[in-house]
């Protein structure tokens, strides 16, 4: 389907420089950077430079390189929080139903303790 973007969200106010954030990784298609409020001892959002809603939108529209770079870049966010040994967990929620809160894709990095089970509803 096509989304509709609002580049007035909190991410794009982060890629434009607008609000600060703690940066964790910078390559040319993505930007890393801690969640303001983690949920695991390492929290970190990985998310695209361009402007895709969610992981939907960004598979579908984005371009070769951008993919490539974004997927390399959530290992590398792994490697440099060295979680592989001991397990990490990669969550994207959209839309309603996945309780998406920014509307610009983004990938949880969640790691630094056991995170139990996937959903405890
Ligand atoms: P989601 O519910 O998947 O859209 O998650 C949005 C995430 O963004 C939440 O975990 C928030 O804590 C996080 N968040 C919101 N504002 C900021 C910010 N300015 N810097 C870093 N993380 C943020």
């Amino acid at each position: 389907m096509a989304y509709s973007y609002d580049p007035e969200n909190i991410f794009a106010k982060i890629l434009r420089g607008e609000i600060p954030n703690n940066t964790v990784l910078e390559t040319a298609h993505s930007l890393a950077f801690t969640d303001i409020a983690p949920q695991a001892p390492t929290h970190i959002l990985v998310i695209p430079k361009g402007a895709y809603v969610n992981y939907d939108d960004f598979a579908t529209n984005a371009s070769d390189a951008e993919i490539v770079d974004f997927t390399r870049a959530i290992s590398k966010v792994c490697e440099g929080a060295g979680v592989e040994a001991d397990g990490f967990r990669l969550v994207s929620n959209a839309g309603r139903d996945g309780v998406q809160e920014v509307p610009h894709l983004h990938v949880h990095v969640l790691a630094g303790r056991n995170l139990g089970p996937m959903m405890t509803l």
